[in-house]
């Protein structure tokens, strides 16, 4: 039964013409699946409306060959033929009583039209900004302006012809094209489409104005947009003309989606801002106008989403990680369980494989993008096969996420871990700055377990090969995790570097388990290029040293910048007084030195420093499979029937991977997958007769 306080989020909402169901709005949000991978995509929004979001939208859908977004994998709707997949996107969201939508979205300036080879378009001539191609956006004349309108018309007739009930107008992200001519910064045109704000705003009006026109009886007009650019005076904000432009507008769209721009400041980490975040730019939007609002901002608790809505900030809870994280959300909360939601932990992993165009994945939610490939289900799991035993050795994310599924799936399951605490490496890297909501991983996971009484735990408890043997097991997995490599190798160094092995030079795992370098300025040496070196920084700053951080990358934390995060963990480095050296190689360690080759100038320089941190890569850690392996013929005559590795300890890598790996071993249990074959359905493309 669902708790009387979260009534509210489940009352209807009219939209225009249409009504959703209730409060929880899974706003528009890339995935890296789109026209590209489109069974996968349709799964993945089915699973949503499934899980009890009111309306579920697409990606940004472009509209027209000038606005190609290869090689991002959005969806496109550029012809009758793009009708197909997003009507199955349109029935499979139906399917559950949701109101689907579409956001149309043409990238303007920001294309480079790599597939369609047209030449991009905007409101001035200037470079294609998206990877800085070398090629440019030609500057619209009337005609062009006149097309552009009539091809946005088109694409929302035909959204509705192909049974959508939503249509979201956009200008948000910096990145669409009503956005650029909305921009001063991008805008510089001397007719009425330039200069004064009613003027930039006025091809947005048209396009707000001409939608309703053309389905606005029949669909409901959702405006999305971003009130503040956060770049202070040079960018719209909120106080000025980010207010200005939402009161002259007021009245017309059916519904307010409203944030803050661009991409990396929308979809902020949890590292670099709070559940909610997003209200203090956006709380004002009601006061303008009588129709209904949302924002975004990473909601996960029913409690913060309740509050909002009832201190009048905004009337629909607008969520896109929320929603990757737990598609059920919503459900979960319906049916008296909040306590069982998956909630996001803001690391914008997903929001990374998206932006590698490859199909995105999800710390928490290891069935996200499976749904149709796998035919994983985030909440249901096939029971057991058999009346087998399973035995985990190890409780980080890898081993908590197997003896979940596991357990779930009926399994008797016995999880030993040798710390005190479960969680692994989500436990020690959620005490690093900025990471708590990392442990998240490991509170879902202990939550759901208490929950089974098939599953036991044993914290404290060390396994040796010998332990393995006795405890009668059928199938055991090692998710034993992985250490910090001592030796500086990694992607630069090949071989270990000179003078690693002394008392001042630590790891990862060091600082993590409370060592520190004698006193005085510390060097991390960054290979790795994630998030480590960067925390780390973080941790000895707040204690008082001094930190330099060096790299062979052209940038500190290189990879982050998939993840939304390199410009602020650079922001916040260059703040604290870090020392960035970039394009400089570790050679030698010496006793209170250390000699670095500075590869842009190619010369070598020393600096003096008391500590060393190697944050390069990790090693499996795998003793006990090979002590297993020793074990030959006892393993059989044990009755084990499978032994498997998982997680870090089969392979180093990301959170997400060793939730995945988890997951999976549970799936697959009892099962005999083709060592030979691929392990999940493919996307195919037709050839034409
Ligand atoms: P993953 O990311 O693959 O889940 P982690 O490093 O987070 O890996 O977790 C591995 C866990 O396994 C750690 O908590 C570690 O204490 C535990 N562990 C390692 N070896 C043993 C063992 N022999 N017996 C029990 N637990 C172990
Ligand atoms: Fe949230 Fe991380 Fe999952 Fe993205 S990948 S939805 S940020 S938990």
């Amino acid at each position: 039964m669902r708790d009387p306080r979260y009534d509210i989020l489940f009352e209807p909402l009219k939209i225009g013409p249409v009504t959703a169901p209730n409060r929880f709005y899974q706003v528009p949000h890339c995935n890296g699946m789109g026209r590209t991978f489109p069974n996968a995509m349709i799964g993945m929004r089915g699973m949503k409306a499934e899980g009890g979001w009111g309306i579920v939208t697409t990606e940004q859908c472009d509209f027209h060959v000038t606005g190609d977004t290869q090689a991002f994998t959005e969806t496109n709707m550029w012809d009758e033929g793009d009708e197909t997949y997003l009507g199955r996107m349109v029935e499979a969201v139906h399917e559950h009583g949701s109101l689907a939508g579409i956001e149309l979205v043409h990238n303007g300036q920001d294309t480079a039209n790599l597939y369609s080879r047209e030449v991009p378009i905007g409101p001035d001539h200037r470079p294609a900004s998206w990877m800085r191609h070398p090629i440019q956006a030609r500057a619209m004349d009337k005609d062009d302006i006149r097309a552009y309108r009539r091809w946005h018309r088109k694409a929302a007739e035909r959204a509705r012809n192909i049974g959508f009930d939503i249509v979201v107008v956009y200008s948000g992200h910096d990145g669409t094209m009503p956005t650029h001519f909305l921009a001063r910064r991008h805008n510089h045109r001397t007719d009425e489409y330039g200069g004064s704000l009613e003027n930039r705003l006025r091809l947005f009006r048209e396009l707000i104005e001409e939608t309703k026109e053309a389905v606005g009886d029949t669909m409901g007009v959702i405006v999305r947009f971003a009130v503040d650019e956060m770049m202070g005076p040079d960018g719209l904000e909120w106080q000025n003309e980010g207010r200005e432009a939402v009161e002259m507008l007021a009245e017309l769209p059916d519904l307010w989606d409203v944030n803050v721009s661009d991409w990396a400041n929308d979809s902020k980490t949890s590292r670099f801002a709070p559940e909610g975040y997003q209200e203090e730019y956006v709380a004002f939007v009601k006061q303008m106008t009588t129709k209904p609002v949302s924002t975004v901002g990473r909601y996960t608790s029913p409690d913060a989403m309740v509050s909002a809505i009832k201190r009048g900030v905004i009337d629909l809870i607008g969520a896109a990680r929320p929603s990757i994280a737990d598609p059920f959300l919503p459900r979960k909360i319906e049916e008296g369980r909040p306590e069982d939601i998956r909630e996001c932990i803001g690391c914008n992993i997903c929001v990374a494989w998206n932006n590698v165009s490859a199909p995105s994945r999800c710390t928490q939610n290891p069935t996200f993008g499976e749904e149709w490939r796998k035919g994983w289900h985030p909440e249901r799991i096939r029971t057991k096969e058999s009346d087998d035993r399973v035995l985990i050795v190890g409780a980080g994310p890898a081993g908590l996420e197997a003896a979940r599924a596991a357990g779930r799936r009926g399994y008797h399951v016995t999880l030993a871990e040798a710390a005190d605490e479960l969680g692994g490496r989500v436990s020690r890297e959620s005490r690093l700055p900025g990471l708590t909501a990392w442990a998240r991983v490991r509170d879902y996971r202990i939550g759901q377990l208490h929950q089974m009484t098939n599953v036991e735990v044993f914290p404290a408890s060390t396994l040796e090969a010998a332990n393995v043997l006795e405890l009668g097991a059928q199938h055991v997995a090692l998710a034993t995790g992985a250490r910090w490599r001592r030796d500086g190798v990694g992607y630069t160094l090949r071989e270990p570097v000179q003078g690693f092995d002394q008392p001042h030079v630590l790891s990862p795992d060091d600082l993590m388990d409370g060592k520190r370098p004698p006193d005085g300025p510390v060097l991390i040496f960054d290979d790795d290029g994630y998030y480590m070196a960067s925390v780390l920084s973080d941790l000895l700053r707040d204690e008082g040293r001094d930190v330099i951080v060096a790299t062979p990358s052209t940038q500190v934390a290189q990879w982050t910048e998939h993840t939304l995060e390199q410009e602020p963990i650079e922001a916040r480095m260059a703040e604290r007084g870090v020392t960035m050296l970039t394009r400089h190689t570790l050679e030698t360690i010496g006793p209170s030195t250390v000699t670095l080759s500075d590869d842009l100038n190619r010369r070598d320089v020393t600096l003096a420093c008391a500590g060393v941190v190697l944050v390069t890569a990790r090693l499996p850690r795998d003793g006990l499979w090979h002590d297993l392996a020793a074990k030959g013929d006892d393993i059989a005559a044990a009755g084990i029937k499978s032994i498997r590795r998982i997680g870090d300890c089969y392979g180093p890598g990301p959170i997400v991977t060793a939730v995945y790996m988890g997951h999976r071993f549970a799936q697959e249990l009892d099962t005999e997958p083709d060592p030979d074959g691929v392990p999940f359905r493919r996307e195919r493309h037709l050839i034409e007769a």
